[in-house]
Order: structure tokens, then C-alpha cells, then sequence
């Protein structure tokens, strides 16, 4: 992508409104706009990042074994009345009425909406386990939305939904996720730790909260540091052995973790003081099994092996990709921007052109930018008219991991000068060089 051609809106000034870090970058980015109170656009920049998020994300759902489909935005109030949260909800959700005057409703999750979808279809044990997933927009009407997309209206959520034949399969398929959650956390370059939670209005009895320590979440969290070090199932993991999944889980649930409405002040004391981690946490993803409570309701039934039926037992798997955007920012930037991990970056590479117009750097600018591009890679040229400063500043700022910077006097030599981004280190190399060492 040549910048000139780009539609990158760069902020100068700090935006008043934003009151954290991944909020103020994003805007002064260029990867969001708000449109209307905790609603927004997400602009090119953004775009690809979010992308490449739902990309990981979508990769280890399909390898725990959930299936992708795309359910609606909109739902009619019908289901929720069968379910009994239409009432339940309360003013989170956002109600509408169409043209016949019918109830409808911009879904905040999608229970009852699944539980639809598999009754209509599946009918015999034999098709369990089943786990469906779409990573959709939902609405939820929030009293206090904040920090940009962290805490929007309408933002968007992986959903997954298990269907299993009794609690046995369920908590098998709950393991699962478990194990996908980890890997897709830390492919994102964060460390998720699992929380004990609350399963609210979802209902049930098993629940974990996926959190990252940030000075800036929401939640007040208590663990042991040994979840800093835990092993991360490794990427040919068989998510089809229960007891591979099962130890897992049992590793990764062996030590205190709670959010503060959980939190056993006793167990947590019973903790060396050393081990002891007391912080503030983002939630970025939130597991449940609930058991029958939707399928009951709902009559979702599957005739077993004794030819006679039963109510599946479901569960679900949320995890929140535009929150997740400025959680990974807030874990990795410094003060002058963002630092992306490589897996999302929304380029790989940026080529800088110190003078546009000196024929010297415009030809190595476009050699190496040509050779990137060939080579797979997913470059940005800055080929705009801008003073190199600005250039450096809008480099850091939008965070790519590795930056190729030609002015006059290195490109004279035929060589340029490359960058990392996080670390700051900086090499000269002939273009040549370049080229090879990032292809
Ligand atoms: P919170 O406690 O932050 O309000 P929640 O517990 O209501 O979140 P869940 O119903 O568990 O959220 O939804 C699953 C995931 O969706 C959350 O873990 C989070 O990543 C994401 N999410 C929920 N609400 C929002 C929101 N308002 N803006 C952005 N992401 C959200
Ligand atoms: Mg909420
Ligand atoms: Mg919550
Ligand atoms: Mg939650």
C-alpha cells in the first residue's frame, strides 16, 4: 500500500475526550471514529488489524472444532419471550418495532437465536457434540460507554454455542474452548489468565472470565504469578482427547484466580505474599456451561442411544475482538505509539522515504517496496511529500514492526538503514541486504 493512495487519518493534537492510552492511539491513528455515543467506524488502519484479530481468532475455533456460521443482527423479541430473558434482560437491550408493529430487538447475544437454529434441525445424539460460532456485531445499550471501542454500543463478539448430549460431553466441549482461549489469547500476544466467574444473566454453574492485567481494566482481579508462566497448549494439540483437554483445564484452574465478585479473601491469604498478584484486569473473553437452561425452555432435544430424548446441554464461549484491539494496545505501546505484535500488524513492514522526488530514494524505496510485495509480504510506503520527522513520528505512531528508512545519504552508498520498532535497534544494510533479510 502506497500511503499516498491510503486513507490514513493521522490526529496531530491529542484528542480531549480520551481518558486511556489505547483510546487516545486509536483515534490519533486513525483507526476508529465515533459516530454517535459508543458507536463507531473502524477506518482503514483499523480495519486490518481487527481482520487479522478475527483471522486468529477464527483459526483456533475451527481447530477446537466449532463451525463458522453468520446469525443475524436483529432478532424478534419471540425467542426471548420462549426463553424468558425478554423481560430479563432490562434496558441494555435495545428494542425496536418494525413496520407491522412486531417486537424486535438488536441482539446483545445469541442464545436463544442458536437454540432456534439447532432445534430445527438436529434430532438424534449422533450429530453431538456440535459447537457453532459467528463472529457477529451485537447491541448493548450501555449505561457508561468508555475508552473508545473497549466498552462500545455496538461492537462486535465471537460467540460460540456447545450441544452435547449430557454434562460429561458439555464439560468435555467447555475444555475445548478452554484450550482454544489460550492459544488464541496468546497468539494475540497476551496473556490471558482464566478467572472463576460469575455466570449472571447467562445462568449455569461452570464459568471463566478471560482476563489480561492492565493498569486500566475495569476489574479489580486477585491470582498466583505462577499463572504468568503457565505452558500454552502447543499448536498440534489433539482437542478431540478429553483427558489431553481435561489436564489442561485442571493445570490452568490449579491455582487462586477470581475477579473481585468472586473473591475469597481466605484462599487468597493462604497465598505466599511473594506470589500474591493483586492488579487490575481487562476482560477480554468469558466462557459458560449452563446446562439445559436455554434448551429446556426452548425444547432442544436430541434422542439418545437409548431411543429415548433428552435436553441437550449447551454452553457458551464469548470473546470480544474490538475490545481486544485496544487491550493488546494498552499491554504494548510506548510514548511514542503503538507496538504491534507481528501476527496483527496492520502491515508488515513500512518503507520510508526520507525525500520523495530524489530519484536515488524513490528507486531504492520502490526496489525494496516491489520486492516485499512479491515476496508475500504486506508493505506501507510512505511515498508522501512530508518531512522525514513526520514521517518517523507517523512510523512509530501507527506502530508496524519493522521500518526500512532510505534518505540521501545512505541510499548514495546504495544502502538503508532498518529499525525495529519495539526494541528500537537499528542496522544499515545494502538494499539488497534488506530485502533478504525480510523475505
Ligand atoms: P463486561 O463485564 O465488560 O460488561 P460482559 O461480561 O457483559 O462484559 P459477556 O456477556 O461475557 O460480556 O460477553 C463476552 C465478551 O464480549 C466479553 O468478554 C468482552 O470481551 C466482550 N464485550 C462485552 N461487552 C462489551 C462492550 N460493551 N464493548 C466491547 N466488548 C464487549
Ligand atoms: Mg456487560
Ligand atoms: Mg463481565
Ligand atoms: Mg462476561
Amino acid at each position: 500500500m502506497r500511503l499516498s493512495r491510503f486513507f490514513m487519518p493521522i490526529l496531530k493534537e491529542n484528542p480531549k475526550e480520551a481518558e486511556i492510552v489505547s483510546h487516545r492511539l486509536m483515534l490519533r491513528a486513525g483507526m476508529v471514529r465515533q459516530q454517535s455515543a459508543g458507536i463507531y467506524t473502524w477506518l482503514p488502519l483499523g480495519k486490518r488489524v481487527l481482520d487479522k484479530v478475527n483471522a486468529i481468532i477464527r483459526e483456533e475455533q475451527n481447530r477446537a472444532g466449532a463451525i463458522e456460521l453468520l446469525m443475524p443482527t436483529l432478532q424478534s423479541a419471540e425467542l426471548w419471550q420462549e426463553s424468558g430473558r425478554y423481560d430479563a434482560y432490562g434496558k441494555e437491550m435495545l428494542r425496536i418495532k418494525d413496520r407491522q408493529d412486531r417486537p424486535m430487538l438488536y441482539g446483545p447475544t445469541n442464545e436463544e437465536m442458536i437454540t432456534d437454529v439447532f432445534r430445527s434441525y438436529v434430532k438424534s445424539y449422533k450429530d453431538l457434540p456440535l459447537n457453532l460460532y459467528h463472529i457477529q456485531l451485537k447491541f448493548r445499550d450501555e449505561i457508561r460507554p468508555r475508552f473508545g471501542t473497549m466498552r462500545s454500543r455496538e461492537f462486535l463478539m465471537k460467540d460460540a454455542y456447545s450441544f452435547d448430549l449430557n454434562r460429561q460431553g458439555a464439560v468435555d466441549s467447555y475444555n475445548r474452548m478452554f484450550a482454544a482461549y489460550l492459544r488464541t489469547f496468546s497468539r494475540l500476544g497476551l496473556r490471558a489468565i482464566p478467572m472463576r466467574a460469575d455466570t449472571g444473566p447467562i445462568g449455569g454453574d461452570l464459568s471463566h472470565e478471560f482476563i489480561i492485567l492492565a493498569d486500566t481494566g475495569e476489574s479489580e482481579v486477585f491470582c498466583h504469578k505462577e499463572f504468568l508462566s503457565f505452558d500454552i497448549p502447543a499448536e498440534d494439540t489433539d482437542f478431540w482427547d478429553a483427558a489431553a483437554m481435561k489436564a489442561i483445564f485442571d493445570q490452568w484452574t490449579s491455582r487462586y484466580a477470581a475477579t473481585s465478585e468472586m473473591h475469597d479473601e481466605a484462599a487468597f491469604n493462604a497465598i505466599d505474599d511473594a506470589a500474591k498478584v493483586s492488579a487490575r484486569g481487562i476482560e477480554v473473553g468469558h466462557i459458560f456451561y449452563f446446562g439445559t437452561k436455554y434448551s429446556e425452555a426452548m425444547g432442544a432435544k436430541v434422542q439418545g442411544p437409548d431411543g429415548k430424548e433428552h435436553t441437550v446441554h449447551m454452553g457458551s464461549y464469548g470473546i470480544g475482538p474490538t475490545r481486544l484491539v485496544p487491550a493488546i494496545i494498552e499491554a504494548s505501546h510506548d510514548e511514542n505509539g503503538i507496538i504491534w505484535p507481528a501476527s496483527i500488524a496492520p502491515f508488515d513492514a513500512v518503507v520510508i522515504n526520507m525525500k520523495s522526488g530524489d530519484a536515488a530514494c524513490d528507486t531504492a524505496c520502490e526496489t525494496i517496496y516491489g520486492a516485499l510485495g512479491k515476496a508475500g509480504l504486506d508493505p506501507l510506503y510512505d511515498d508522501k511529500d512530508d518531512r522525514a520527522g513526520t514521517k518517523f513520528a507517523t512510523a512509530d505512531l501507527i506502530g508496524v514492526p519493522v521500518q526500512i528508512i532510505a534518505g540521501p545519504r545512505s541510499v548514495a552508498s546504495g544502502e538503508v538503514e532498518l529499525k525495529d520498532r519495539k526494541t528500537g535497534a537499528r542496522e544499515t544494510l545494502t538494499v539488497e541486504a534488506a530485502i533478504n533479510k525480510l523475505t
